[in-house]
C-alpha cells in the first residue's frame, strides 16, 4: 500500500538578492528557514525570469571557489557559460543542465553566454546545490553538460510531463550521475492536469512552484516562486493544476552526517572550512586559464 507524504509547510523566497551581476535571484532555501527538512539539497536559488538589454560585455559571476557538493544548473531562457579550474567548460541553453561537482573544489565562473549577452532577453535559470557524502568530499571535481535532448521525459496526468533530470520515476531513469539517491524531476503540467507522482519513503522531498496554481496532496501553491516540503513518510505526491504550472519536484536519501558550511564550501568539521579557504588562497583549488 503506498501512503502519500505530508506537506509539512509552504514558504515563499527568503530573500531576494543579485549573485554577481547576472543573476537576480529569489532564494527558495535555505534563507526562508528551510533547511535540515531537505537534506541532502542545500540552497536553491531562482534567477529571473528578467530581462538583459544587449550588451558589449558578459555579465554573470566571476571567478569563486566550491568544494564539497554540487551545483546544478537548470536553464529555462537565456544561457550560461561555465569554465573551471579542473578544466571544464560548457554553455547550456534552455532545457540543457549543467550538473558540476566541485567536490574537493574548483575555481570557476558562470557567466551569461557570448551570444545572449550581445542580443539580450529574457533570462531565467535555477540553480541547486546538492550536498555530497563525507565518503566523496574531498574526490576528484567531474562536470556533466546535460543537454535537453539527453533528458527522458515522463507523460503525467492528460498533458503533463516531467523531465527526469536525476533520479527515477515510473523506470526511467534520469541523465545525471549522482553520489546518493536523488530525484530531480522538471514538471509542466497544464490547467486540469492530475499527477501522481511516486517517490520513496524515507526521502526527503519538496516541490518547488516557479509559476503557476497547483493543489499538492491537499495544500494549495499558487503565484511565483513557492516550496512545499514533504515529510519522510509515505511514497507519493499528487499534483492537481488549476493553470498552467512550472515547477520542480526534489528528492533525495537524507545524508546523516555534520555540516560545517560557509558560503561556496560545504564540509563536515570547523577545521575542514578553515583548509578549504587555506587551500583556495594558496591556489591549491586550482586557477582560471
Ligand atoms: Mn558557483
Amino acid at each position: 500500500m503506498t501512503t502519500q507524504k505530508k506537506v509539512l509547510g509552504v514558504y515563499g523566497a527568503g530573500s531576494e538578492h543579485w549573485v554577481g551581476d547576472g543573476f537576480p535571484v529569489r532564494n527558495l532555501f535555505p534563507s526562508n528557514g528551510v533547511s535540515s527538512e531537505i537534506n541532502p539539497f542545500l540552497m536553491l536559488d531562482y534567477a529571473g525570469p528578467s530581462h538583459f538589454d544587449p550588451s558589449k560585455r558578459q555579465h554573470g559571476m566571476g571567478q569563486h571557489p566550491h568544494r564539497g557538493f554540487e551545483t546544478v544548473t537548470i536553464a529555462y531562457q537565456g544561457s550560461v557559460s561555465h569554465r573551471d579550474s579542473a578544466g571544464n567548460a560548457g554553455t547550456i541553453y534552455p532545457g540543457d543542465v549543467q550538473w558540476m561537482t566541485a567536490a574537493s573544489g574548483v575555481v570557476h565562473e558562470e557567466m551569461h553566454a557570448k551570444e545572449f549577452a550581445e542580443k539580450g532577453g529574457t533570462f531565467e535559470m535555477v540553480q541547486l546545490w546538492v550536498n555530497l557524502p563525507r565518503a566523496v568530499k574531498m574526490s576528484s571535481p567531474r562536470y556533466q553538460g546535460i543537454t535537453a535532448e539527453q533528458i527522458p521525459t515522463v507523460t503525467l496526468g492528460a498533458s503533463g510531463k516531467a523531465r527526469i533530470i536525476a533520479g527515477e520515476l515510473n523506470g526511467v531513469k534520469g541523465s545525471a550521475k549522482t553520489f546518493s539517491p536523488v530525484n530531480v524531476f522538471d514538471v509542466e503540467l497544464k490547467a486540469g492536469d492530475a499527477a501522481e507522482i511516486a517517490l520513496r519513503a524515507g526521502h526527503n522531498a519538496a516541490a518547488v512552484l516557479l509559476k503557476g496554481s497547483v493543489v499538492l496532496n491537499g495544500s494549495q501553491l499558487s503565484g511565483e516562486a513557492r516550496i512545499a516540503t514533504l515529510g519522510r513518510e509515505g511514497e507519493n505526491i499528487t499534483l492537481v493544476a488549476s493553470e498552467d504550472s512550472k515547477l520542480l519536484v526534489l528528492s533525495g536519501e537524507p545524508i546523516n552526517e555534520p555540516v560545517a558550511s560557509y558560503w561556496p564550501v560545504v564540509m563536515n568539521t570547523q577545521a575542514e572550512l578553515v583548509q578549504a579557504f587555506e587551500d583556495y588562497k594558496s591556489g591549491r583549488m586550482g586557477h582560471l586559464a
